[in-house]
């Protein structure tokens, strides 16, 4: 045994999970205590200006910061190996902010087609609204990542496994274009969750979550979080970004988040389980077209996700023989799915992306990445995985 002190940045993943970034009040509770406060009181008018002159750092307001948002920022921070952390009120609050903080009218943004609806609104309206040339490539096509960098680029956005086609995009092939772009890579690690993907790790400078998803699991809260190593960036940009244009996470979410990252690798670990069975099972029944997973062999990039994360995650997406009315039949016919655009829960949810979450894309850039309107999208819960399957089997049958 070690004689020398254990330090969070020495534990290793499950004791980060569980022990990291929690600070004990004076009470010496055992679970991590909800500071449900927007305010904070000085003992003199003279201290209240040490701490808004910086010359006193202490907590002034919660949109600045909160004790509960910071225990969960240090204990994500550790789990994901990062060395800074930002809570937000909601996913999309992160994915805006990280790219809004830094970029300027001028600037250039090369992003990944196959994203999440709300994250392709930002990137193809929003963003260009405020003069930012925006840029779509195929994120699986080397040749079009290096015609597209081979011009000076200020940040790239990619969501890797994507939602809900899931593509596997290299990503440090990705970013060692991009840095020679000058570019820094911002990826969307939802659907991977900070138990089975690093991002960091692969060269990428910023990793953003909607911790509404895997984080959460259990379909409670709205949050959002932003990573990075970059002090400058993560402390003059986003720091200043945020604490002014206020999308703060609640101390409440907060709190459920905190407690959810401490069951994320045991959930993650069973509901990648799951999912690897229901993709199996789909993948040979004679009422799909194809079944997409990671995990599976004959996924297109297969190697590849296997290198990049500990497993294939809990979603499988299907497209079933026929078109909409086949792929609402089988929505319509489950019994213990839910038909939801929410994913990452405890419950298996269901949803046909094309007329839910990717519905504001148009029926052409649907088509580019591959979204028909017979495709489902399933995120695998933790129910029995023979219970899941037998539903399944049912609704498409019916
Ligand atoms: C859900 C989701 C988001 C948005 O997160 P919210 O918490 O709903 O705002 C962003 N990216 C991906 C890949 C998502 O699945």
């Amino acid at each position: 045994m070690s004689t020398e002190h254990s330090t969070p940045s020495t534990w290793r993943e499950a004791t980060r999970a569980v022990r990291g970034g929690t600070e004990r009040s004076q009470f010496s509770e055992t679970s991590e205590a909800l500071y449900l406060n927007s305010g904070y009181v000085y003992g003199s008018a003279e201290e209240a200006e040490a701490a808004f002159d910086g010359s006193r750092p202490r907590y002034v307001y919660s949109r600045y910061a909160n004790p509960t948002v910071t225990m969960f920022e240090k204990r994500l921070a550790l789990m994901e190996g990062a060395e800074f952390a930002r809570g937000t009120a909601a996913g999309m609050s992160a994915v805006f902010c990280s790219m809004a903080c830094f970029l300027q009218a001028g600037d250039r943004v090369v992003a990944s087609r196959a994203i999440f609806g709300s994250c392709h609104y930002i990137i193809n309206d929003i963003l260009p609204k405020y003069g930012i040339e925006t840029v779509f490539v195929d994120g699986c096509d080397h040749e079009q990542w290096k015609q597209a960098l081979s011009v000076k680029t200020h940040a790239v956005f990619v969501e890797s496994p994507s939602n809900p086609t899931l593509e596997v995009i290299d990503l440090k092939a990705v970013c060692d274009l991009a840095h020679e772009s000058g570019a820094r890579v911002v990826v969307d690690n939802v659907f991977a969750s900070p138990s089975l993907q690093h991002p960091l790790d692969m060269g990428a400078d910023v990793v953003v979550y909607s911790t509404t998803k895997h984080i959460d699991g259990q379909g409670r809260c709205l949050g959002g979080a932003v990573l990075s190593n970059d002090q400058p960036y993560m402390e003059d940009s986003l720091g200043t970004y945020l604490k002014h244009t206020g999308p703060a996470m609640s101390p409440f979410n907060a709190w459920v988040m905190l407690k959810g990252l401490e069951t994320l690798g045991l959930r993650m670990d069973k509901h990648c389980a799951n999912a690897l069975q229901v993709a199996k099972f789909l993948s040979s029944h004679d009422r799909v077209e194809r079944a997409l997973y990671p995990g599976l062999p004959s996924h297109p990039q297969h190697e590849l996700a296997m290198q990049q994360m500990r497993a294939g995650g809990s979603v499988v997406t299907l497209d079933v023989k026929g078109g909409k009315s086949d792929a609402f039949s089988l929505l319509n016919n489950l019994q213990i799915v839910d038909i939801s655009n929410n994913l990452g829960d405890a419950k298996s949810l269901a949803t046909h992306p094309a007329t839910t979450t990717h519905q504001r894309m148009s029926p052409e850039e649907r088509a580019l990445v591959g979204i028909g309107d017979n495709m489902v999208r399933v995120s695998v819960g933790l129910e029995d995985v023979d219970d899941l399957i037998e539903d399944l089997d049912r609704a498409l049958r019916a």
